[in-house]
């Protein structure tokens, strides 16, 4: 079999996506690689399908029990033989799947970095052959990354050992320069082909939105796309619990997911949302690592994420079968000191010194602050996202929340003038909530401590509203007129291009956006759902969508498996479009492989074959 043939057979795919067929071959000519990847883009199968085409075994080295657990169960429903080897197996166990793996039972395996080393583990890997390690979530080997895991330095002894050097693979979903220059040195790959893929994701809707109540955005959200799978991360227990009593109440299938509830229950909630016994989760983000289910259509963030990696890859959860779902992002200034919170609270490696931990917070804040621009910035949020993600980003999308605003350019150099005043009187010494509260001429507690009303531009722009003034001053920022210290105070100070603007050699232009019709009804929540899918199928379409979705989900009932392992979402829609009414046009379907036809194609076909009676022209969708 070739590559073509093994992704049509196994995955019941017609050709690859982006990048990952360059990937594949280097693999097989034996070279290293890197592939960075957005979440979704499709990394397992870049080196699942050479792990299938070389003789030995691969090894994958993955961070999270869940997801081993569910990349086996995938490929096993795929007809591929797999296996993992974690804590969650008793010894016992290890030692059986070690002993079927050394007659050659499987040829992809995947493990937790810390087994590497057991000794049992080390007889193993010297007496078989191993053609390639794989390395998932490449950056947990980087101390600047986001989530440094010590286990992951097992990796480069580990392959020390070995008898012959296997090739190397490693993916990530995380782009910034320091953290791939890491992973390239650290788990020293030779000369590998870095391919960095598409961050786009087409399938995904873009939005931040300011609304005044968040709960009540979040409570018509859910109500309004009731049948579809949702994730809604907040930043702390405390708002997921406020969060997940409110749908509750509402009698929204909901469930739960923190770091203070017991494995047991963590376990047992994720479950229910996997396998579509729920069709909500309201979790921190302890929640997501590993998930692999591709019908999430919807993730809300109550709160603002910590940095642009995490937001992407918390948002790229959604779609990851390509179908149309929403991202948003429910932004309020205050989320500003949550995070700031958590950043001074966070554990760090005990062996960092004080210099390395000043660069690590720096950074953070640099981070928050750079998602904060995002939350505020009026242009294309897709171009944002991806020039920092590295990529050209250029011009407008034209499909997400902010092309899709109305906005109103205003002159406001006057008004940038006063900030400026502001700032020198109180001799740079304050963040941004106090000189905003100082220029509105603001009446709370801490602008009343610091004795704000004694300064000239007190009240100067009292009859603009909050958002507008932020809007100026973050302006000013990007255009480099002002700039934010690192620190977490985030000092607001003059730099030296704030006198171009004083001597009035350049004028500040901030979009202000128009409450259309559109988003006042955006606020209280009406969107509707139906219309997910209402480019590809009409509302008998839809309907006979969900007959398909009840199908599957019996199925996955008898099975013990998650819906979306038996067929995702995009297949159910594919079947829809195509009603295919034998093997042969049913193997046509995006997303049917030949095992899985064996295994459950029938019972479609007889299921579309009594929906139609056999006559499809009369149920053109
Ligand atoms: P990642 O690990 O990069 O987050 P996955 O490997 O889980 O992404 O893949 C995301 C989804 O895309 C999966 O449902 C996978 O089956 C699908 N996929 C991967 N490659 C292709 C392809 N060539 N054509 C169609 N779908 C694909
Ligand atoms: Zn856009």
């Amino acid at each position: 079999m070739n590559k073509y043939e093994i992704l049509e057979k196994y995955y019941g795919y017609r050709s690859f996506r982006e990048g990952q067929e360059a990937l594949i071959d280097h693999i097989l000519e034996g070279k290293d690689v890197l592939g960075i990847m957005p979440t979704g883009a499709g990394k397992s199968v870049c080196y699942q399908v050479p792990a299938l085409l070389m003789p030995g075994i691969t090894l994958v080295i993955s961070p999270l029990i869940s997801l081993m657990k569910d990349q086996v169960q995938a490929l096993n429903q795929a007809g591929v033989h797999a296996a993992y080897i974690n804590s969650s197996l008793s010894e016992n166990q290890i030692t059986k799947a070690l002993a079927f793996a050394g007659q050659g039972r499987y040829k992809i395996i995947y493990v937790a970095p810390e087994r590497l080393e057991t000794e049992r583990f080390l007889r193993f890997a010297a007496a078989v052959e191993i053609s390639m390690v794989a390395v998932d979530e490449a950056h947990c080997i980087s101390q600047w990354g986001q989530d440094f895991r010590p286990s992951y330095l097992h990796i480069v002894s580990f392959i020390e050992k070995l008898p012959r050097r296997p090739v190397l693979s490693a993916f990530t979903a995380t782009a910034t320069g320091e953290v791939k220059d890491d992973i390239v040195e650290v788990l020293g790959l030779r000369e590998p082909m870095t391919l960095v893929t598409g961050f786009d994701r087409q399938n995904l809707f873009f939005s931040v939105e300011q609304v005044k109540n968040r709960s009540q955005y979040i409570q018509h959200y859910v109500a309004d796309h009731e049948k579809e799978s949702g994730i809604i991360y907040c930043a702390t227990r405390k708002n997921v619990e406020k969060i997940y009593e409110l749908l509750a109440k509402e009698g929204v299938a909901v469930t739960r997911y923190h770091a203070g509830l017991s494995g047991e229950e963590r376990q047992k909630n994720q479950d229910d949302f996997i396998y579509d016994r729920k069709s909500v989760i309201v979790a921190t983000n302890a929640f997501g690592m590993g998930i692999d289910k591709s019908n999430v259509r919807y993730v809300l963030h109550y709160n603002m994420p910590q940095c642009m990696e995490n937001y992407y890859q918390e948002a790229g959860r959604a779609g990851r079968d390509g179908e149309p779902s929403d991202c948003i992002l429910l932004y309020s200034a205050q989320d500003m000191m949550i995070n700031r919170f958590l950043i001074e609270n966070k554990e760090s490696n005990p062996d960092f010194t004080e210099e390395e931990l000043r660069t690590i917070r720096e950074r953070d804040e640099k981070r928050l602050q750079i998602m904060q621009f995002y939350c505020n910035t009026k242009e294309c949020l897709r171009a944002y996202i991806l020039r920092y993600f590295g990529e050209k980003g250029e011009g407008a999308c034209g499909k997400c929340g902010n092309c899709q605003k109305q906005y109103l350019e205003k002159d406001m150099t006057q008004e940038a003038k006063k900030v400026v005043d502001c700032l020198e009187e109180q001799g740079e010494r304050y963040g941004m909530s106090v000189v905003v509260g100082t220029l509105l001429g603001g009446k709370n507690a801490k602008l009343k401590e610091y004795q704000v009303n004694q300064y000239p531009s007190y009240g100067t722009l009292s009859k603009w509203r909050e958002q507008e003034i932020r809007d100026l001053i973050g302006s000013m920022i990007q255009e480099g007129y002002l700039r934010q210290t690192q620190d977490k105070y985030g000092l607001l100070q003059t730099t030296g291009k704030t006198q171009d603007l004083l001597d009035g050699l350049c004028s500040i232009t901030v979009k202000m956006e128009l409450k259309s019709s559109k988003t006042v009804e955006k606020e209280n929540g009406i969107k509707g759902s139906t219309g997910r899918y209402a480019d590809i199928l009409n509302r008998r379409g839809i309907a006979f969508f969900e007959v398909l979705r009840e199908l599957r989900r019996e199925i996955a009932r008898e099975q013990g498996l998650p819906p979306y392992l038996i067929f995702s979402d995009k297949t159910l829609v594919d079947m829809c479009v195509r009603l295919p009414m034998s093997r042969e046009e049913m193997l046509e379907v995006n997303g049917v492989g030949a095992y899985k036809y064996e295994k459950y194609g029938e019972r479609f076909l007889a299921c579309i074959m009594e929906y139609t009676g056999g006559l499809r022209e009369k149920f053109y969708f």
